[in-house]
């Protein structure tokens, strides 16, 4: 089988990048080793323990793409404020979507309804769908790349693109060196209903182990439930998840100074090592990377997929602008043009997001005394805060035309 382009991985991110590029001309492919099969959705069943904080760059990328009316169908929850505070300290600082105009910080939303919207609209679509198939080997075959599946069927297109997720087969296969490190940490996420409502706030407190998020999320009348993302060292991360629910409940609600009273219960949970991973390039002739297989970064701000649908409408941008103009789209010089626009973007939020972990990590007592003045002091400026304000809508910086207002 032969396309002009070949996406592997349908995810979050490939998703986008293949409906971006719906209208192109095209003839696109996308591949997924899963069954790619969309649920009906049932308000009643319980939250997935995967959520993301897609803020309103993303949101306008998705409505762009037809997929935000599926999104916001299924379960979404808006959020208007973020709190976070140091846990061995007295600094704390408010972020309000009011102080810039705006009607909300953003969504939390569940991965699979976002991944289900999205698939909806391209199984509606012209796009070339391939479920289950799974990525084993890959080689050039003159300019193209030729792709073998598991079950030994084979592709081929000259310009293929990595969405296969952190730990990308193409990125491996097509040798892309990395930079890569531990962070030393487990994510414990799962989904909790709370005693107190969550007012439309994301939570986050800086434990003396990492930071633990409580992010709101849209529970049945009169119940409280909230996503948490709570990021420790391995050893505390293991006996966290040994523990029974009604255990754990105890301790989450005391790691979080009960701050919407009790925590009632506990979803299953899951627990995920984070790794940081950057890809020293994201291109090379016929080749890019895009989402986690590009990136992986702490979900500290919760800014993991934000990246990666950036990247992916800034990548479908290039394409369609060389496409306007008649050059090859698998040529270096081309593919580079999105590399450029997005690399530093991309090092830049992941930097101030090592910077943050390491701050709030730090024992040394002039350390914490500096963060909490420095907490204190930023929360009490106002241009400060609705500059992080706007990065946190993913609305500063070269936005790509799907994503401005
Ligand atoms: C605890 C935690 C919390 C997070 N919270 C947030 C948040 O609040 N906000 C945010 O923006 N981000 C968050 N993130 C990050 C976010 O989840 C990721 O950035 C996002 O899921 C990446 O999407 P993707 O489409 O690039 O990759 P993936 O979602 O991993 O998709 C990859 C796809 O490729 C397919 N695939 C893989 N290998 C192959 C192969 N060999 N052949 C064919 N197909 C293949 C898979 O089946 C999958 O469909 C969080 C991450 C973690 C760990």
């Amino acid at each position: 089988m032969r396309a002009d382009l070949i996406i592997v991985g349908a995810g979050m991110v490939g998703s986008t990048l293949a409906l971006a590029l719906e209208h192109s001309g095209l003839d696109i492919l996308i591949v997924d080793g899963s069954p790619l099969s969309v649920a009906p959705f049932d308000v009643q069943a319980p939250f997935e323990p995967r959520v993301s904080a897609l803020s309103m760059a993303s949101q306008r990328i998705l409505e762009r793409l037809g997929a935000w009316q599926g999104i916001a169908t299924r379960r979404a929850c808006p959020y208007g404020e973020m709190r976070v505070w140091d846990g061995s300290g007295t600094g704390s600082i408010h972020f309000a979507a009011a102080s810039v105009h705006a009607e909300t910080l953003g969504h939390i939303v569940e991965n699979r309804v976002v991944q289900d919207a999205l698939l909806e609209r391209l199984h509606d679509s012209q796009i070339g769908l391939l479920p289950g198939a799974r990525l084993e080997q890959l080689r050039r075959s003159g300019d193209d790349w030729l792709l073998t599946l598991t079950d030994g069927r084979q592709l081929r297109a000259p310009l293929l693109v990595a969405a296969d997720g952190a730990n990308s087969a193409v990125r491996r296969l097509a040798g892309c060196a990395t930079r890569e490190w531990d962070y030393l940490h487990h994510a414990i996420v799962t989904s909790v209903r709370c005693e107190r409502a969550h007012q439309a706030t994301a939570w986050q407190r800086f434990t003396d182990d990492g930071p633990l998020a409580f992010l709101p999320l849209a529970g049945p009348a009169g119940e409280h439930w909230c996503s948490i993302v709570w990021s420790t060292v391995p050893v505390e991360a293991e006996r966290l998840m040994a523990l029974d629910d009604e255990a754990f409940c105890i301790e989450l609600s005391k790691a979080f100074e009960s701050r919407l009273g009790k925590v009632l219960h506990a979803d299953r949970r899951l627990c995920i090592p984070l790794r940081q991973r950057h890809a020293k390039r994201y291109v090379e002739p016929g080749l890019a990377l895009i989402g986690d297989a590009a990136h992986t970064i702490h979900p500290l701000a919760g800014q993991g997929v934000n990246l990666g649908f950036l990247d992916a409408a800034v990548l479908a941008e290039v394409l369609l602008h060389a496409a306007e103009r008649g050059e090859c789209l698998s040529d270096e010089r081309v593919l580079s043009r999105f590399e450029r626009r997005r690399m530093p973007h991309n090092l830049a939020m992941m930097a101030a997001m090592e910077g943050f972990q390491r701050l709030f990590q730090a024992d040394p007592l002039p350390l914490r005394l500096l963060r909490n003045v420095g907490l204190d002091l930023v929360d009490g400026q106002a241009e400060a805060k609705a500059l992080f304000v706007r990065q946190a809508l993913g609305l500063a910086g070269d936005l790509p035309e799907l994503a401005r207002a």
